[in-house]
Formats: C-alpha cells, structure tokens, sequence
C-alpha cells in the first residue's frame, strides 16, 4: 500500500513533489504522461493532479490519479473542489479514488467556474461553502491523509492578512495533515505566514509551492489566476531578457530556474518541510532546478 503524505512528511524532509493538470486532448495527454515518467526518475515522495472547474477535466483528474496509483510507482495526491458538487457527488468522487488505492487528497473550495476567479463564490444547494467542511467530509469517509491550501499573501478573498491565517488555522484544526501554499515568488512572504500560522500553535506542515518560471508572458496570467503578486524586480529582469529570438527565450527559461533555484534554497535553508512544484505538465525546468539543489541526473530531453 502506498504511503500517506502525513506518513512521508513524518519519515522524510524536505518532501519533493510535482503538480500535474488533467490534459484535454491526446496531445496533452502525451505530453502529460511524458513529463510524469521523465519525473517518475527523480523518485519523488509524491505528484499531485489539480481538479478542473468542471466537465470532462474532472473525470480526466480521477482516471489519471488512478492511473499514477496503479501503473507508475509513485504516490498520488488527488485534489479536489467543491464547485457545482452536491455532498452526494462529492462522497463518490472521493469512494472512486479509494478503489483506486489513493489515501492522499487535497480538500479545496475552489474558484468560480468561468474566466474570473474573483467572480462570486455560490456553492451548490446541497454542497459545501468552504474548504474545512470538505476536509471534515473526506476524513469522515475513511484513512485519508487530507491537504488544504495556504497562501503566503493571504487569500485575495481575506479582508487582511491575520483574518486568512486565524481562517487557514480553523481548516487545519478541522482535520488537515498538512498544506501546500500557493505559488509564490518571495521567500519571506512564507516565512511571515508559516510564522504568524506558528504563533498561533499550529504546527500543520506547510509545503512550499513553486513554479519555475518559462516564458515571460506566464507571469500576467499567474497574477490574474493565484490572486498573488509577482516582485517588480523579477517582472522588469524577465521582461528585458523577453524576445522572439530562440536566444532570448532560453535567457528567460534559465533565469526562471535560477530564480526558482534561490527561492527553493532559502526555504530549504529555513527548514521548509517540502518543495512542491507545479509543472505545467513539463519536467525540464522543474528536472533543472530539483538538479540545482540535490544534484538529480541530468535533464536529456526538452519538455
Ligand atoms: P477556503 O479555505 O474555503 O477559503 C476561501 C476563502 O474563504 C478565504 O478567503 C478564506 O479565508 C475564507 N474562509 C474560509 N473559511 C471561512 C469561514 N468559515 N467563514 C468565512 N470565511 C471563510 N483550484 C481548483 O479549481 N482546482 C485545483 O486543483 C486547485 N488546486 C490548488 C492547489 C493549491 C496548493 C492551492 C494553493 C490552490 C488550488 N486551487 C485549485 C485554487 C483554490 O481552489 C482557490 O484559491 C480557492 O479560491 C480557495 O480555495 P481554499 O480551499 O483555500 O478555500
């Protein structure tokens, strides 16, 4: 049987893990497969598969969480949202993945289907209104090891910084094992959160999210999508190495590993308990920068 996540986080640290998206042509799907395999060799402690805001995304994230359960030797986490879920069809989500073998899922509330996901938050009639109910859901089903969402900046929803941490503390009180925070680009917009969450005597693992940064033109859509903010300083650098030639983008793609190389370090300095990186369904990058900090094999193949 596969290990849990609180089980790894209690057995190894720093965990190493990737964040994969349920592909929506066969395309993708080579592509998403090619990248789960390159990383497979890095031997992670566990990959996550983000849920979709609705449709045939959805049923893509479960077949391919089993799918990583049943045919790969890594650990899968699962997440999940509440958006336009009825509890009853959330209960069979989760009944699914435990056929599967899965024991790991990530409990979120999730954005507003559509473009803005500032857009108002309704929740479904029989549904759930925010994530600590659905962490109280899955851990009433069963042995899971249940992840919820922090955000070094606060949620873009929370009036104030302490109103999202007392918040973010109340969902892990209600069950969570661990958290993997929003991608963010500052060390110490972590540090200040993981401190502040400390202080009020909660000692739920907080992984760090990471996305390595490859093309300049991501950064306007990771604003617009994770609600957080990206330093002027590293906007400005990006956007002058920026151009059509091919020299220009492999200036950018290697300054975004550099750059996620030094967060990832002063966080390991810090005692960050793991690094999570969200792949965009590609291994190079994130293969570059896991190389930087444990000296992994080295990267063969572009992705
Ligand atoms: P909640 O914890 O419910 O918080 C939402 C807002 O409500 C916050 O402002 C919070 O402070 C406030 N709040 C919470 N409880 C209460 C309460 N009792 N009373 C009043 N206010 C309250 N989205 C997807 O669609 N699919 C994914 O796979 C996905 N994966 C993610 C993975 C990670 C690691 C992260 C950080 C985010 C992910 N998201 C994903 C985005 C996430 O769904 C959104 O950021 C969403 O807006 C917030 O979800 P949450 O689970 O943090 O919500």
């Amino acid at each position: 049987m596969t290990q849990t996540v609180r089980e790894l986080l209690a057995s190894e640290r720093p965990t190493w893990s990737f964040e994969f998206f349920p592909p929506k042509t066969p395309e993708g799907e080579q592509q998403l497969w090619s990248a789960l395999r390159e990383l497979e060799r890095l031997q992670p402690s566990f990959v996550s598969v983000t849920y979709g805001a609705g449709g045939s995304t959805r049923e893509g994230t479960v077949s391919v969480t089993e799918r990583i359960a049943t045919e790969t030797t890594m650990t899968p986490l699962a997440h999940l949202t509440a958006v336009d879920h009825s509890i009853a069809e959330l209960r069979h989500v989760v009944s699914r993945l435990a056929a599967a073998g899965v024991r790991n899922i990530i409990a979120l509330r999730g954005d507003p289907p559509g473009a803005d996901p500032q857009a108002d938050w309704v929740a479904h009639p029989e549904g759930l209104s925010y994530a600590a109910e659905l962490v109280e859901l899955i851990k009433s089903m069963g042995d899971f090891s249940v992840g919820v969402a922090a955000f070094p900046e606060r949620h873009p929803r929370s009036p104030d910084f302490d109103s999202d941490v007392d918040m973010f503390v109340a969902k892990c009180r209600a069950g969570a094992d661990f958290a993997i925070t929003q991608m963010f680009f500052r060390a110490d917009d972590y540090l200040r959160m993981r401190d502040r969450v400390t202080d009020r005597g909660c000692d739920v693992p907080i992984i760090a999210g990471v996305m390595p940064v490859t093309n300049a033109r991501q950064i306007k859509r990771i604003v617009q999508l994770s609600g957080q903010a990206f330093p002027a300083e590293l906007a400005e650098r990006f956007e002058a190495l920026d151009g059509d030639r091919p020299e220009d983008k492999a200036a950018v793609r290697a300054y975004g590993v550099e750059v996620a190389t030094d967060l990832c370090r002063t966080l390991l300095d810090e005692g960050v308990p793991g690094i999570h990186f969200i792949t965009m369904n590609r291994s190079t990058a994130t293969r570059e920068v896991h190389a930087n900090l444990v000296g992994a094999p080295s990267v063969t193949t572009a992705g």
